[in-house]
């Protein structure tokens, strides 16, 4: 004979309860002296049982990393000028402008530049605007004046002569860390990020290398004012002039020097966030 009721294992104390709400007082003493190991149940619902869930704590934000992009020179300071007027101070901002959109394109990263406009800006400000961000990365862009791609690293400040520099106000504050040498702490997240977008730089200038070229890009330690006081991992970055080919103008050539550097440099840099 078949049920087509479900069969409930119930042990012993819930099989007593059952029998009482279900049975005449009698039939369940005789019910309990017999003890088979279920009973069939006479109700379609299933006993589920008591699940104890904990409930994951709400997820924090993950944080968005920061670039601060730093277009050099602005104003009466015009940087170098090249014939058929590229002027740098209005290249580097058109290339911070790429720049900003290229990183965007690919990853979500929070990106600031120092300037907007051609307007001059003190190192000063550049580096205020970089630590009040909590940049993970910034880089000044400047022009080179040949093919190759300088990436300067700041060189490490003498921590005595700027110990003394501030003695008064260390002696007040122990814990304050005078910007000149914020970057000091930095330099081995500086040197990883140079290495990486020389590394990026390297493969796709050697996808279009034409023979007999030499390296096209070079890692370099000097003192760089506008590096000093960053707390992040930060280059100075002169990318190389745009070469125009015998059809192109100048214009055209640097428009696409400009989407190709800018691309790149996006890839390095978002390399160099991803393996932090
Ligand atoms: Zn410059």
């Amino acid at each position: 004979m078949m049920f087509n009721k479900k069969v409930l294992v119930l042990n012993s104390s819930e099989r007593k309860k059952y029998l009482r709400h279900t049975l005449p007082a009698v039939l369940a003493f005789l019910m309990c002296l017999w003890s088979p190991a279920g009973v069939v149940a006479q109700e379609e619902e299933e006993v589920l049982p008591t699940l104890e869930i904990t409930l994951p704590a709400a997820p924090t934000p993950v944080p968005v990393p920061v670039v601060v992009i730093d277009p050099g020179h602005g104003g009466k300071n015009t940087g170098m000028s090249v014939p058929e007027h590229v002027v740098e101070k209005e290249y580097v901002l058109e290339l911070a402008r790429e720049l900003k959109k290229a990183l965007q394109s690919k990853a979500r990263v929070a990106v600031f530049l120092t300037r907007k406009r051609d307007i001059p800006v003190s190192v000063l400000e550049r580096t205020t605007l970089a630590n009040r961000k909590a940049a993970d990365v910034f880089v000044s862009l400047h022009l080179s004046d040949d093919s190759r791609m300088y990436l300067y690293i700041n060189h490490h400040v003498d921590e005595k002569n700027v110990a003394q520099l501030y003695a008064d106000e260390i002696e007040k504050n122990a814990y304050i860390v005078p910007w000149d040498l914020a970057q000091n702490e930095q330099r081995k997240k500086s040197k990883q990020l140079g290495k990486i977008i020389s590394k990026t730089w390297n493969e796709y200038t050697s996808s279009v290398k034409t023979k007999g070229q030499e390296a096209r890009v070079e890692l370099v330690t000097a003192p760089i004012a506008v590096l000093t006081g960053i707390r992040a991992a930060a280059l100075l970055l002169e990318v190389p002039l745009p070469k125009k080919k015998a059809d192109e103008t100048m214009e055209t050539a640097g428009e696409a020097a400009k989407q190709e550097v800018a691309r790149n440099l996006a890839r390095g840099i978002l390399r160099y966030l991803a393996g932090r």
